[in-house]
């Protein structure tokens, strides 16, 4: 039977995406953790052979279409001071950003990881636009934490981030 929420691991096997010196790279650690949520969401992963990030998405955005939620994973990398959580949301969907907004409190209240709040995704020149604006339901790119901040790693635990999770789903 298919679930009201979907959980897509971001990138694909052959392209994973950012890596931390200290972690899995985003594939692999966020792989885990959507394992950990099949009880309670439909799991999907990119198909590495269609090539191009916006084929790609248009292909996943026809699996998940029936979905009224679909939650992208990721992991955040930029220079080591950056560090903290986001959240992105298509930028007219005033359901996404209170959902992408709640995902950042329960992120920061749980691994004391700095809010840096939900984002509006507004054009296509944004990384991840593809996503939120080909899916059908309300989409939101998940960002709990910098791989490349030792202190964003040190607060982040997996364990704890799927109880995030757990509560953020309930709560929808
Ligand atoms: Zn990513």
């Amino acid at each position: 039977m298919s679930k009201n929420v979907a959980i897509v691991v971001g990138h694909h096997k052959f392209s994973k995406g950012a890596k931390s010196q200290w972690l899995p790279s985003e594939w692999d650690l966020m792989s885990e953790v959507a394992k950990s949520l099949c009880d309670v969401a439909d799991i999907f992963y990119h198909d590495p052979k269609i090539g191009g990030y916006t084929s790609r998405q248009r292909a996943m955005a026809k699996r998940t279409r029936l979905h009224k939620y679909v939650f992208e994973l990721h992991y955040n990398a930029a220079s080591p001071i950056a560090n903290g959580c986001e959240a992105l949301y298509y930028f007219s969907n005033k359901g996404g950003y209170k959902i992408a907004t709640k995902f950042c409190e329960l992120v920061s209240e749980s691994m004391e990881i700095k809010n840096r709040k939900a984002k509006p995704m507004l054009n296509s020149t944004q990384r991840g636009y593809a996503f939120v604006y080909q899916t059908n339901g309300t989409a939101i790119i998940l960002e709990p934490f910098f791989g490349t901040s030792g202190s964003d790693v040190a607060k982040f635990d997996k364990a704890k981030y799927v109880q995030v999770l757990r509560t953020l789903i309930k709560g929808l």
